[in-house]
């Protein structure tokens, strides 16, 4: 069984203790291909080191984090655009859109969405999204973006059947992770009215993590509670889910 966890910062300093255990683990039980999404210039020697050290497991991604655009954005946007100049990666992401934690910055926070999605279209890359209580903001931009070259992940997908709907609609598969296993994370209402087909999985680690974890540091190994949650969900086997899943990842980054 190969899972695949389409979204981890494995790079996070959450783990400098424990982190090829932590990855080991996530192995141990069949969790083989990283997908790791970029924040900000800050992080980005980190993960290259995370690269050097797994190199056959670790997939990494390039780009700008809603809540990381600041009155600097410019400067972090070109940093962006020069290691996509100068090395290959798999995704633009994660990018979109955050108003819960700042709204003083949605303007900028627009133009480096819209900015960053002409060059995943340019490179044909899937774009990894953020969204966070902007589900219409986002979905404008979408809206002018949409065609050919406009494929990716809506990441940690927490909206309704209709939003969920929508964001197919623009090519976007969903990224359910932790919280559809929460008591109150209402996804897990409506998600067998999205074929699997839609459907990838995530961890979000070290963010997120999943019933019974919730509330401590997540991994890339919980990610086998979300399988479990989809098992139930979708009334397949385990092994089923993992194979549909890790299909749809390789779909979207080409690996
Ligand atoms: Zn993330």
């Amino acid at each position: 069984m190969i899972i695949t966890d389409t979204h981890t910062h494995l790079y996070s300093d959450q783990f400098k203790e424990d982190r090829a255990g932590m990855v080991k683990r996530a192995i141990d039980v069949g969790v083989s291909r990283f997908f790791v999404p970029a924040i900000d210039s800050t992080y980005y020697q980190k993960m290259l080191n995370l690269e050097k050290e797994f190199p056959n497991n670790t997939f990494l991604m390039t780009g700008l984090h809603p809540t990381s655009v600041k009155e600097n954005f410019e400067e972090e946007l070109a940093f962006v655009q020069n290691t996509l100049k100068e090395r290959n990666f798999y995704g633009i992401g994660e990018i979109g859109i955050d108003l819960y934690w700042d709204k003083s910055f949605l303007k900028q926070q627009q133009i480096a969405f819209k900015t960053q999605i002409k060059w995943a279209k340019e490179k044909k890359l899937p774009i990894i999204i953020h969204c966070r209580e902007a589900f219409n903001e986002i979905f404008e931009i979408l809206e002018e973006e949409k065609g050919e070259n406009l494929f990716g992940i809506f990441h940690c997908f927490t909206g309704t059947l209709e939003q969920a709907k929508k964001a197919i609609s623009y090519n976007m598969k969903l990224g359910i992770g932790g919280v559809v296993t929460f008591k109150n994370g209402k996804i897990d209402k409506f998600l067998n009215e999205i074929p699997l087909e839609h459907i990838v999985l995530e961890t979000d680690a070290p963010y997120l993590a999943p019933t019974p974890f919730r509330g401590k540091r997540n991994e890339s190994s919980y990610i086998t509670k979300v399988l479990d949650k989809l098992v139930d969900i979708y009334n397949l086997l385990p092994q089923e889910i993992a194979a549909i899943t890790t299909k749809n990842s390789k779909d979207i980054f080409g690996i």
